[in-house]
């Protein structure tokens, strides 16, 4: 397995500045020792080891160490936080390479940003968004009747609302805890959201309306999902009390994209990381868990943890390249092959202002064409400088895989130059964060399940495997692929360890 250290340059760049900014967080986590073969390796004696140190595993050492038991933390970078990543810029500041909005009904990750003094400010959303389409440039106010769904023409926009409510509804009936107990559930799990959608979006304007919000939500296209997966999805986009709904997921008032966390997401688990010292051991990627007698052996490269209970808090493609002796029962390892995580990027570029107000934009694009089909205005509060963020996703994200950073930089300009006009062809700077080639996440948002692999696998996500529990967003019944999802996981992992010790 290519560590990240071999990666590439970048990256190398972004674990050593990842760990500036956690020391500049106060942490004090240690880092595994590397050096080679003939460094010797540390061991450890705790109650519970955890592998991953993002939102997830962070969250679950804190309720566990609060609970007084004894943790130790693996994470493989050489930071923490997983899938949410603070990106220097050359002129100062940072911005956000992965994980950055929260929104109503995300009550755990706003608890916890809460807790740890993280603020959060609301995402720029004064002026119009832009729909780009047929190549034609259209401008529009998100405080009509339709929010913030683009105006194609009136069969489309009928059609979409038809579409929108019929999955609403569908959803209403998957329970968040058990989707492939939905009394439909077999129907809707062996059909693809794509073979859905033909049936149904008949309108093409309406066809292009979901597939943008698929691609937007997934980072997957339609023909990649299963139907009960995409209704899973919209059910867990809710919680306790408030059922969810495909407009959460898409909106930035109301919805997901509402806020962003002032000094950037990755403050939230540096300060977290911060609390737990040395329980935190960095560089220190989990090769095997093995079983013996009543304990466990959980080896990284550098250190060895021993332990009554292991939590294993990364995504399911991630758990299945450790080698677990014994093995793993077969549905949850053939769960594991059969969860790929979703293609993704972000592209961000830098500006002296955020110019695109001035044409009474808010930065927020929607488009049919190009590698960049939906951006954000992610500038700073105080919009002391101007920051274009675009997501690269799905398709257009597995094309652009092997290409060279200048390469990729051109056609995302050539994007923003399309939608904000000539200014947008110089930045600043300019930041790319492509997930797929990250050696610890494989991809992102987050994994994604075809037909047939929630009713087959589904009862083996969160099913505790002797002393091995499972966390991590993926398994998390509300906001699951969020970062809500990933605190929901860890407190729920908490308690199951708690309970079983
Ligand atoms: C581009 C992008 C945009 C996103 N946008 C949003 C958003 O706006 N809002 C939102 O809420 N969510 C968003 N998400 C999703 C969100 O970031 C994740 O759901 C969340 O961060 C997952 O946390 P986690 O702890 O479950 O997993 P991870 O963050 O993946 O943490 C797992 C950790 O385990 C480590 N690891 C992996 N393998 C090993 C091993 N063998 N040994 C030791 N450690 C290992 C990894 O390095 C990582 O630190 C986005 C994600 C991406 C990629």
């Amino acid at each position: 397995m290519a560590s990240e250290r071999q990666h590439s340059p970048g990256m190398s760049r972004r674990a050593l500045l990842g760990r500036t900014a956690a020391a500049a967080a106060g942490a004090t986590a240690l880092t595994a020792t590397t050096a080679g073969p003939a460094a010797a390796a540390t061991t450890r004696d705790v109650d519970v080891a955890i592998v991953g140190g993002g939102l997830a595993g962070l969250t679950a050492a804190r309720d566990l160490v609060a609970a007084g038991r004894t943790v130790a933390v693996l994470e493989a970078r050489g930071r923490v936080g997983g899938r949410v990543v603070n990106l220097p810029l050359a002129g100062g500041g940072v911005t956000e390479g992965g994980g950055e909005f929260i929104g109503p009904t995300q009550d755990r990750i706003k608890a916890l940003a809460d807790s740890l003094g993280v603020a959060t400010f609301a995402t720029y959303n004064t002026g119009k968004n832009l729909l780009y389409k047929d190549g034609k440039k259209t401008p529009y106010a998100t405080d009509g009747l339709l929010g913030s769904v683009p105006p194609v023409d009136v069969a489309g926009l009928a059609n979409a609302a038809i579409v929108q409510a019929s999955l609403d509804d569908m959803a209403k009936q998957v329970p968040v805890d058990a989707p492939w107990t939905a009394a439909k559930a077999a129907e809707w799990d062996k059909q693809t959201f794509e073979s859905w959608l033909n049936a149904n979006a008949v309108v093409p304007s309406a066809k292009f309306l979901l597939d943008v919000a698929c691609t937007s939500i997934f980072s997957a296209e339609p023909r990649e999902l299963s139907l009960l997966f995409v209704l899973f999805y919209i059910a867990a986009a809710g919680n306790e009390s408030t059922p969810g709904t495909l407009e959460r997921l898409t909106e930035t008032a109301g919805g997901a994209q509402e806020l962003r966390f002032v000094g950037g997401s990755q403050l939230v688990p540096q300060k977290l990381a911060a609390t737990l010292g040395d329980r935190v051991v960095l560089n220190a990627p989990v090769r095997t868990i093995t079983r013996s007698g009543g304990r466990y052996a959980v080896t990284a490269d550098g250190v060895t943890v021993t332990a009554r209970r292991v939590v294993v808090a990364v995504p399911p493609p991630l758990a299945a390249r450790i080698t677990y002796d014994p093995l793993l029962p077969a549905a949850r390892d053939q769960l594991t092959q059969r969860l790929p995580m979703a293609s993704v990027g972000k592209a961000i570029a830098i500006y002296d202002t955020p110019f695109w107000r001035a044409d009474g934009l808010n930065g927020q694009v929607v488009s049919d064409t190009g590698v960049i089909s939906s951006t954000f205005d992610n500038s700073p509060p105080d919009a002391s400088y101007g920051a274009l963020m675009g997501f690269i996703e799905a398709d257009e994200a597995r094309k652009l895989d092997a290409a060279g950073e200048a390469e990729v930089r051109a056609a995302v300009l050539k994007d923003y130059v399309t939608y904000f006009g000539e200014k947008a062809a110089s930045p600043t700077s300019f930041v790319l964060q492509r997930w797929n080639n990250e050696a610890y996440t494989r991809g992102g948002p987050v994994s994604i399940a075809a037909p047939g692999v929630l009713t087959q696998y589904g009862p083996a996500l969160r099913e505790p495997v002797g002393g091995i529990h499972w966390a991590g967003t993926e398994t998390s019944v509300h906001w699951m692929g969020f970062m809500d999802g990933a605190v929901r996981s860890g407190e729920r992992v908490a308690k199951e360890v708690l309970a079983a010790l």
